[in-house]
Parts: C-alpha cells; structure tokens; sequence
C-alpha cells in the first residue's frame, strides 16, 4: 500500500489542481499508511462538473441495455478483485474482514441490481376521452449527480446511489469520505473497467471544507445525494439551489425494546449484534435498549456476558467481533460521551480505551453498557456513533413506544417479543422508516427501500430497491395527438 492516488476527471487520473495530499491511515495501526490522496479544492471539484456535464447529452442517449452491461461488467470486475478490496476496506476503515466481505459482495450485488430495474423502470400510459390523444409519462434523467457518502460503508453506500444514477441516464460526480478514499476509489476503478465512457463518473477526494460548496452549489448539479450526518446534511440542504433535488440519508438514534415475554438470548444477542457490530458505526446500530421491568436483571446478565466475550482487535485478524473506531474524532467522541454516561447512569461494563501491544496505535474502545439511562438523558438522545449502549427500563408498551419516538431521529427500531398484539400495535406506532421484529436495527436488502422519518431524512426520497431509481429521474406528461 501507501500509493499515491489521483482523481478521475472526464476520464482521465489526475493530480489535485494544487499538487498537495492527504494521507488515509489505518484505524487499527496508524503506523500504517494505506495511501496519499488529492487534496482536491474548488477548481479540482468544478473541473469534475464541467466533465459530467460534458458527457451528460452522449450518456442520456446511450440504450439502456447498454448502459447495464457497464454495470455488470463493473459487478464482475468487484467480484475478480474482491480479496484485494476487502482487505483494502479493512484497513482504511477498521471493520472486521468478514464484514469487508460482505459490503464488496453486496456492492457487487447492488450493481447488477439495478442494471435489471434501470431497463424496465418507465413510465404509465393514462385512459383519456380524446379518442385521438395517447397520454403517458416518461422518466428522464436529470443532468449532473453530486454523490457524497460516508466512510462506514465506502462501497455499498455509494454503490445504491451512483448505481440507479448512471443506469437512468445521469452523470456523476462523487466525493468519498475523507477518511475512507481508496474502497470509493477501486468501485470508480470497477466502473472504468466497465467500460464506462469519460466522464460519466468522476472522482474527487478532498476535505469537505475544501470541495464541499463547489461540488454541491454548482449550477450544473442538479442533484446531490448525499448520506453522513444530520448536522452535514443541514448544512448541505441549506446552500443548495432551490432547483437542486437533495436525497439526505443521515443519522439515528435506533431503539430495540425488549418485551416481557421476548426470547431473552435471542434479545441480548440483538442488542450485542445490532449495536455493537462495527462497533456501532452503523447508521441502524442500536443505541437504545427498553427493557421492561420484569426481565431487566435476567436480560442484562445475558447481554452483559455476551458483551464481556467480545474479541477486539485488528480486523485482519481472524476470530476479531469489533475492529477499532474509523477516526480520531470517532475515538475522542466516543470516549467523552463514555465521559458524560458515566454522570447520566450507571456503567455496567466497559469504557476504557484499549492500550496494550494489541491495542495501543489504533482507536480501540471497549464497549460500553449504561444501565438506569433517563430517557432525556444526553447519551440517550444524541448520536454518539460508537459502542455505547444506553439501557432504559420501562414499564409498558405504552411507555416504551412513547421513549421510542421521543428523540429527533427516526431511522430503524426493533422489538423482540413473541406476542403478536405488540408486533402489531409497534408496526403501527413507531415513528420509523424501518421497523424490525425479533430481528437487528442494522441490515436492509438491496431490492427493499431504505430511508429514514424525522430528522433520519431530508427530503424523504428513498434509497434501494426500485423505489430508490425515482430521485435519479424527472416526470414529463405528453399529451400526444395521434
Ligand atoms: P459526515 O461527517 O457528515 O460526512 C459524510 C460525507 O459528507 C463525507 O464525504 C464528508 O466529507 C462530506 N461532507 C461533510 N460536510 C459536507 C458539506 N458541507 N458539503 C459537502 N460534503 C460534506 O459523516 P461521516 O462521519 O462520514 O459518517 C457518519 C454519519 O453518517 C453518521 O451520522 C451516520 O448516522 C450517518 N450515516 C447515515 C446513513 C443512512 O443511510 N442514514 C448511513 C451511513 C452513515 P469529508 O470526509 O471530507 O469531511
């Protein structure tokens, strides 16, 4: 590793207008180097726009059918180097192999995926009295796409946005996180390879302070889809063009409520896997966990045991459950939000920093569980992004439904329980854009939509499956005299 990257403008690799970069380093042993960046800036972002609307009249005229075999090319180009990219996602980002595994695989997935929808996805022809008159819809695409993801999920996240975005017809623009460039950088490589012609996509690294209102405020976007923060997605959604389409998919604060009657190790092990796998750098993880009275002692021995076994370490290692914090700012915010639980309720286990020869160059944090959370309670309300769990006790359904809803967030919530009467009333109550029963907040399919209520959304559009191809495209009425 620790190459020096470049961007992809109108086809070509090319250094940041300013010559400067960045370094990406790994999580688990920053001693290592994975690579040095563009530090791309303004120029750098308005260079990439100009080449995604120059390729933009060829692209859109391009037959669909066409347009999907760059995507399965892609998909397979993915698949043949998977066992390089995987290990390349896990040392930029930290997440256990296995899971490096899975997202390349799933963005593999989500790329053949829509290369089937992308061709059937038309419009509706409507009944009209005018005997000599068709009236129907078309879809078309709507110009220059801006994508900017996070670095939890550097593959698959972009993947369910440039994917439905090229196959309609857009051109793309996409910025990677800062803190996780390279797995961005091998999926524009797979749609090169592809066959993609120059300019369709571009890549561009750099700090959002530098590339961020460029990109996003250029007059040729006229869409930007975006997932990271609430704060970042404010802030974006803020300076836009009125005419500029936003898609927000941003943060949660994800509940799992544990019912009297629920399986109590089948519950333990959905707080442990929907909270603390990726060490709670899941937009989906859970952070709250409502207990009801009756069971709270037994099912906090359970999940306390499970939590306690947990392996952590480097996730090129084998047998390792969490991999470090992504970040330093991860790192500090995790453990000053330890700091702040610690004066909000009671610290059943964990909290500490991880030193020691395993340990001591990467950001690794023992997870940690609070018992006797207020709702209102910072660590309760906030997202923290990290493995922290807060558990609060309840005493109804009623109670437990009403501290679920209580936060500004809405983006997955869960029940574990065995009565139907409470999967029915939680189906219906919660404020939610996706529901779980006796299942993980975390996980969703590539052919279902995904997206979020409250401030989880902007404008609500949705990502995945079929649904997730409308944002990309614009609806034209003809009236057509035949
Ligand atoms: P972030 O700090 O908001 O950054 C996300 C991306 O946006 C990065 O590429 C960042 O660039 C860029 N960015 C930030 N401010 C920008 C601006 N003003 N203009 C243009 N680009 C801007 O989020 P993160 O720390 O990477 O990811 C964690 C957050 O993402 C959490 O809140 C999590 O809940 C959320 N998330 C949500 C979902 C979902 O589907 N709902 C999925 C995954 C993650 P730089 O890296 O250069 O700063």
């Amino acid at each position: 590793m620790s190459e020096t990257y470049r961007n992809l403008v109108g086809g070509e690799w090319v250094a940041a207008a300013s010559g400067q970069t960045f370094e990406s380093r790994n999580p688990a042993d920053r001693r290592e180097l994975v690579g040095r960046f563009a530090a791309g800036g303004a120029e750098d972002a308005r260079a990439a726009v100009a080449a995604a609307a120059k390729a933009f009249p060829a692209w859109r005229a391009m037959a669909p059918g066409k347009r999907a075999q760059v995507l399965n090319k892609a998909a397979a180009y993915l698949e043949q180097n998977a066992a390089q990219f995987a290990c390349e996602l896990t040392q930029e980002m930290g997440k256990p192999l296995a899971l490096a595994q899975d997202e390349i695989a799933r963005t593999a997935q989500t790329l053949r995926f829509y290369a089937v929808e992308g061709q059937t996805y038309s419009g509706e022809t409507f009944p009209c009295d005018d005997p000599d008159m068709v009236v129907y819809t078309q879809r078309e695409p709507l110009g220059v796409v801006a994508v900017i993801a996070p670095w939890n999920f550097p593959a698959s996240i972009p993947a369910r946005k440039i994917a439905p975005a090229l196959i309609t017809g857009n051109t793309v623009v996409f910025k990677p996180s800062s803190d996780a460039p390279l797995t961005g950088l091998r999926l524009a490589e797979a749609l090169v390879a592809g066959g993609l012609p120059p300019g369709v996509l571009n890549f561009v690294t750099g700090r959002a302070s530098e590339i961020g209102a460029a990109l996003t405020g250029a007059p040729e976007v006229k869409a930007v889809t975006f997932t990271g923060s609430t704060a970042a997605g404010e802030q974006i959604h803020r300076s836009v063009a009125m005419t500029t389409r936003t898609q927000m998919e941003l943060g949660g604060k994800n509940p799992l409520i544990v019912m009297e009657d629920a399986d109590l190790d089948a519950a333990a092990d959905l707080a442990v896997k929907g909270g603390l796998s990726l060490t709670g750098q899941a937009c989906t993880g859970t952070s709250r966990v409502l207990v009801m009275q009756p069971v709270r002692e037994a099912f906090l021995a359970k999940l306390l045991a499970r939590v306690q076994a947990l392996k952590i370490g480097n996730g090129l290692e084998p047998g390792i459950d969490l991999g470090p914090l992504a970040t330093a700012k991860q790192f500090e915010t995790v453990l000053s939000y330890i700091e702040i639980g610690k004066t909000e309720g009671k610290l059943l286990c964990g909290g500490r920093a991880l030193t020691g020869p395993a340990h001591e160059h990467g950001w690794f944090v023992e997870p940690a569980v609070f018992t006797d959370v207020s709702p209102q309670a910072r660590i309760a309300q906030e997202e923290i992004f990290g493995p922290v769990l807060a558990v609060i006790t309840v005493d109804s359904y009623q109670q437990a439904i009403a501290i679920a809803n209580d936060t500004p967030y809405g983006l997955s919530a869960a029940i574990a329980t065995r009565n139907p009467r409470y999967v029915h009333e939680f189906c219906r109550d919660i404020q939610s854009g996706t529901v779980k029963v006796n299942r993980t907040t975390t996980g969703n399919l590539t052919n279902a939509p995904f997206g979020g209520y409250k401030a989880s959304t902007g404008s609500g559009f949705r990502e995945s499956g079929r649904v997730g191809l409308e944002f990309f495209t614009q609806t034209k009425t003809v009236y057509r005299a035949v």
